[in-house]
């Protein structure tokens, strides 16, 4: 059937009339926007195919009215309109699906297939675990040897009081399942690395998607090596201090650039350093709060809902390292371009 989008919705002005919210949102005279009202009104709650031809052929307007609306995505065709969905966990989910992905139905069930790990629950794993738990996914395993501190309590908003000196692995676990009752959880109880990372994967069967959401040294060297051996998708997310990052995004068959292709421009094995700047630099304590947290996550799991698209051209993190200044919104990119002399890919390669 043909149905209204939930997301549609129309502002009449003076002289316009306009159709949409968001990025996505067009103008018409307001003389001509009768059609379009008419043909917004008629599929609410769902029309047959039949019924829609029916309706288009009696008038030239409203079948343009009906082609336009079509293309920006306010009349959705599906097997059952979404006035079906509205006490369903991802209803909401749903309609944000039907305006930042070309068919949301595609999104979901790709979404149905992958199983994601979540390589480090603290900071960003508490945030990114949650927005993936409220996702359709087929499992998620956490991975984290850490326990739960009070110091981790100003953002890692799923641990309470009573879960302190607990794993945080079995504490996210749990919190996760008292919220989502159907969602599939494995809880592994290591350090993020390229060999405890490598059996999860093994033992992991299907579609997956990693994200590195650790931040011991040298993790995404560590991430790329058990990943690119295996043809898995993974994203590095965190942040610098105020700003956020995420990326590169390394998808298998998109053909970006890994993150050590070019050499290591994004800084991530740092060299050796002199005794007494490594002194300065063990008193060096991440300034991690929501603001930095939240942000980084927000932007991973906006790509990778482009991703589960497959929309590769709005993945704005693909071959390219993203950052957002958290205090002024400025954004800036670092581009990797594939480098067929990259030593990394090479010795993944030659493995
Ligand atoms: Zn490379």
């Amino acid at each position: 059937m043909i149905f209204t989008a939930k997301t549609a919705h129309a502002t009449l002005l003076s002289d316009v009339a306009v159709f949409g919210f968001g990025v996505d949102q067009f103008e018409v005279p307001i003389e001509e926007c009768q059609p379009y009202i008419r043909t917004l009104k008629f599929f609410l709650g769902g029309k047959s195919k039949g019924d829609a031809g029916t309706f288009v052929s009696e008038d030239q307007r409203v079948a343009s009215a009906f082609d336009r609306l079509r293309e920006h995505r306010m009349l959705l065709e599906g097997e059952k309109s979404h006035d079906d969905l509205v006490e369903d966990l991802y209803f909401k989910n749903k309609l944000y699906l039907d305006i930042v992905t070309p068919d949301s139905n595609h999104s979901l069930s790709s979404l149905e297939s992958t199983s994601v790990i979540i390589a480090g629950s603290g900071g960003i794993g508490n945030n990114v675990a949650f927005a993936f738990a409220s996702l359709p996914i087929n499992q998620m395993v956490l991975m984290d040897f850490d326990r739960v501190e009070e110091s981790n309590l100003n953002r890692q908003f799923l641990f309470t009081q009573n879960d302190l000196g607990e794993l945080k692995v079995e504490a996210l676990k749990r919190r996760l399942a008292e919220r989502f009752p159907v969602l599939h959880m494995r809880a592994r109880e290591a350090k993020v690395g390229s060999d405890s990372l490598a059996i999860v994967l093994d033992e992991t069967p299907g579609k997956k998607l990693v994200i590195v959401s650790a931040d011991s040294q040298n993790i995404v060297e560590d991430t790329a090596a058990a990943c690119m051996a295996r043809g898995v998708a993974f994203l590095n997310v965190g942040y610098l201090n105020d700003i956020a990052t995420i990326g590169p995004f390394w998808i298998p068959d998109a053909g970006g650039a890994c993150p050590f292709c070019g050499g290591d421009s994004l800084g991530l094995s740092p060299n050796e350093q002199p005794d007494d700047v490594k002194l300065i630099n063990r008193n060096y304590s991440a300034p991690s709060v929501y603001v930095n947290n939240a942000t980084a996550s927000a932007m991973a799991m906006s790509d990778v809902l482009s991703w589960a698209a497959s929309d590769y051209a709005n993945v704005m993190s693909l071959g390219r390292r993203v950052g957002i200044n958290t205090r002024n919104f400025d954004k800036y990119e670092i581009a990797l371009s594939l480098d067929p002399n990259c030593a990394f890919c090479a010795r993944l390669q030659e493995s």
